[in-house]
């Protein structure tokens, strides 16, 4: 089912009723979702994803703007009506029944033609557990079960009347490092086996990254990017989206820009630099992905060596310069060139493709 945002808005009263001024959780925002992906909700704490998911369920009524499943619009449909299943960050289980009656739950309130009978009711759940990988925990109780098979059948529960959307609200935030990687994985899976398009809310950008058909980058209820993740992280719009993704962080300095070559502090990093500003600036925010340093004799940029940390098949270099705004530079370099450690000073030169450019005052790319 292809879902349509349409310059959704959702303003909240602000807490100081004097000043009268609103909260705008979500700003504008439109993106035509395309039948049978995935896509990831990415933004830090606050920036209205929660929001934008509860707007797409009905939980939330919009300020402004509209929503369509496929042609029909469902802006004022109470959220029972739009067919879509809801996946919470705590489960959202009844403790008191086995997981086959959570499983069965939502379909035993079906009125009229869509009526089960018992039988298919159990089939339709066995179905649904089947697809999660829970068929032999269909007797126990919620509080038997670990965290990451509690998300299961909240899965299983969403699924179990086919929803045309899956919704799902930071899901694996309440699992460990482990089954957080594993548990992704498997809605990556379920996901393509069931074909239904979802949306997916997390902060944790590699979480979004890694399964996610698309991401969409939100910060203060404003979209800044919306892509394919390798994209987004190859291709950043903005200073806030480059920093957002990747780990480690992307290094930033401030920069110069004269005579088409820019500049960190006096050394000259990159020559026949395409910029797209006019009038350009002179004084730019320059950043450069961790993968975008190699080590050589005589770099272009030499940075203060303050640490190497082995990470199995790759180094990570951590250096001081100067101009840079980040308290330590990282860069990934492979085991095989490895840096003089008599030395003090290391001397990068930097991938062009790895380096990105901004205006200081919006953090607009330029480059
Ligand atoms: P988190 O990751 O912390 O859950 P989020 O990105 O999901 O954050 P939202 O929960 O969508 O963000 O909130 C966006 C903004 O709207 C925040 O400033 C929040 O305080 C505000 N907000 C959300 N719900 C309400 C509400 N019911 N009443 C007032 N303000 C709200």
């Amino acid at each position: 089912m292809e879902v349509i945002l349409q310059n959704l808005t959702k303003k909240f009263p602000g807490r100081d009723r004097r000043k009268k001024k609103d909260i705008i959780a979500v700003s504008d925002f439109s993106f035509r979702i395309p039948d049978g992906k995935l896509i990831g909700l990415l933004g830090p704490s606050g920036c209205g994803k929660s929001t934008t998911l509860n707007l797409i369920s009905g939980l939330v009524k919009p300020t402004a703007g509209r929503i369509f499943f496929g042609e029909d619009d469902v802006t004022d449909l109470p959220p029972e009506h739009r067919g879509i299943g809801l996946v919470f960050q705590n489960y959202a289980l009844y403790p008191h029944l086995t997981v086959m009656q959570n499983i069965l739950f939502p379909l035993q309130n079906l009125k009229g033609r869509d009526r089960l009978t018992k039988a298919e009711m159990a089939e339709k759940a066995r179905e649904a557990a089947g697809l999660v990988q829970i068929e032999e925990l269909l007797d126990r109780k919620p509080g038997e079960l670990s965290g990451g098979q509690q998300q299961r059948v909240a899965i299983a529960r969403a699924l179990v009347k086919r929803p045309k959307v899956l919704l799902l609200d930071e899901p694996l935030s309440n699992l460990d490092a482990r089954l957080r990687l594993q548990t992704r994985e498997e809605i990556r899976r379920i996901q393509r086996e069931t074909g239904i398009t979802t949306i997916f809310v997390t902060h944790d950008q590699e979480e979004a990254m890694s399964i996610s058909d698309m991401i969409v980058v939100m910060k203060e209820g404003i979209v800044q990017q919306i892509g394919r993740p390798q994209e987004v992280y190859d291709n950043p719009a903005n200073l806030f989206v480059a920093r957002f993704l990747g780990t480690p962080p992307v290094n930033v300095f401030d920069g110069k820009i004269r005579d088409g070559r820019l500049y960190i502090g006096a050394e000259a990093v990159l020559e026949g630099l395409e910029v797209f500003a006019d009038p350009m600036p002179e004084e730019v925010c320059v950043a450069v992905r961790p993968e975008g340093f190699r080590l050589r004799e005589n770099g272009v940029l030499s940075c203060e060596l303050s640490g190497v940390e082995v990470m199995g098949r790759d180094i990570s270099v951590v250096s001081r310069n100067k101009f840079s705004l980040n308290p330590q530079i990282r860069s990934i370099i492979s085991t095989e060139n490895q840096p003089d450690f008599e030395s003090h000073v290391v001397r990068f030169d930097l991938i062009p493709r790895k380096v990105f450019v901004f205006r200081r005052d919006t953090e607009e790319r330029i480059g």
